[in-house]
């Protein structure tokens, strides 16, 4: 192929990684910084003695300098992006899109596009970018994503704090292409959501729990046969954003009781549409907006108990800097959960920060056990769904850590 792109040394020994799959440079690995590259300007990666390792995009001011878009010889171009995006939208063939019609399309890395996330609600696409060198490849991408997935409409969620760290502002909602309207009917596993592009968390809706959603119905069935005939099976979904946890549970047996908390009343008021949207009396229900851990002091001190209780926080360490603080509120967190689990109830806890190991949170939960003299068997052990694949050599790109457990 004839195109040149500026080429790149890394110090000696520094190419092992990117032998092994890892698509990062880190500034401390260059050997001289290119000086004829623009920020976000595409870059060739050699190692000290001239091996080719591949292409990406360059940052100026960030550590990861370099994130490679191909590992092969090849110009990076609409061609190579629509691969890509073609590569991904086969996974993705795993949907049954009678039950389910909304899922990650481009996981980033994990599709072998750094810097980009798209998710597919219905008929539309919902895309972010976290890099400059992702935002110059944009208008390549616009066409081969609308072309090759038959979407309708595709919005533009520059809002990602991650955008700061890039140098990038933070932007309104933008409509690249077609339509979104306001509201987008989705399914998931047969349970009907309907999402805002526009305004929601993220783009819209937390794709990644789909599994631990549907893991969780088995747990509620269960726990409705012990219980049944004469009571109802109590269950506590924490930061339950628009519902998702609450609907698989309360779906699973009309003896179940769902209690949902999260912090945002546009959340919650969602979460309540949804009860109806899928046939349920929101009525039987219970919907708080609120601090989940002053909510949790609170059943605390009134004794209360529930069966199941999932808590699915935000991240609380965004960095390795806060993992301490981090760790210390997962710990409090967990060990007011369990506080209102009745015996052999059943605790999903979940950790979301890329900077907290599956070791991490599940020293967590025990020390929050023993604190409480109770004993936890681990279950399952969870991460992301099959449409936030991970690159084998990139497992620090791995942030969802879930782990269903019962309480003896
Ligand atoms: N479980 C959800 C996703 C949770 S995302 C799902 O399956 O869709 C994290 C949620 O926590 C967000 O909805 C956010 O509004 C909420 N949140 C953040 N901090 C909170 C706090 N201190 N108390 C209650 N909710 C909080």
């Amino acid at each position: 192929m004839s195109t040149v792109y500026p080429q790149v040394r890394l110090k000696p020994q520094r190419e092992e990684p990117l032998l092994n799959g890892h698509l990062w440079v880190f500034s401390g690995a260059l050997q001289q910084v290119p000086r004829e590259v623009e920020p976000g300007g595409l870059v060739e990666v050699r190692s000290a003695s001239g091996q080719f390792l591949g292409r990406g995009y360059y940052h100026p001011h960030t550590d990861i300098a370099i994130r490679l878009l191909t590992r092969r010889e090849e110009p990076i171009d609409a061609a190579l992006l629509r691969r890509r995006i073609r590569r991904a939208q086969e996974l993705r063939r795993v949907f049954d899109p009678a039950l389910t019609n909304i899922y990650r399309l481009i996981h980033s890395e994990g599709d072998g596009l750094p810097g980009l996330i798209v998710d597919r609600y219905a008929e539309v696409l919902v895309a972010q970018v976290h890099t400059l060198g992702m935002e110059r490849l944009l208008p390549l991408l616009v066409e081969p994503l609308l072309e090759e997935t038959g979407a309708r409409g595709l919005l533009l969620r520059n809002d990602s704090q991650a955008r700061r760290r890039e140098g990038l502002a933070l932007e309104e909602p933008r409509l690249l292409a077609g339509e979104v309207p306001p509201e987008v009917e989705g399914r998931e596993n047969g349970v009907r959501y309907l999402i805002d592009p526009w305004r929601g968390q993220k783009t819209g809706f937390f794709l990644d729990q789909r599994d631990k959603r549907a893991a969780l119905a088995k747990y509620v069935r269960a726990m409705v046969a012990e219980i049944a005939p004469e009571g109802v099976a109590r269950v506590l979904n924490c930061f339950s954003y628009t519902g998702g946890f609450s609907l698989v549970a309360a779906l699973s047996d009309q003896r179940v009781r769902v209690t949902s908390v999260d912090s945002s009343q546009p959340a919650m008021e969602a979460a309540r549409r949804h009860f109806a949207f899928n046939g349920l009396d929101a009525d039987q229900h219970t919907f708080v907006v609120a601090d989940v851990f002053a909510y949790l002091e609170e059943a605390r001190a009134q004794g209360a108990r529930f069966d199941i209780v999932v808590l699915d926080p935000p991240a609380f360490a965004r960095s390795q800097g806060a993992r301490s603080q981090a760790l210390r509120a997962y710990r409090r967190l967990n060990m007011l959960g369990m506080s209102v689990l009745r015996p052999a109830g059943i605790l999903l806890s979940c950790s979301c920060s890329g900077a907290i190991g599956l070791d991490d949170l599940s020293g967590t939960l025990s020390l929050a056990a023993r604190a409480l003299d109770r004993e936890v068997q681990v279950l399952e052990v969870l991460t992301h769904s099959c449409d936030h694949p991970v690159r084998l050599a990139m497992p620090e790109t791995l942030y969802l850590k879930a782990i269903f457990c019962r309480l003896l």
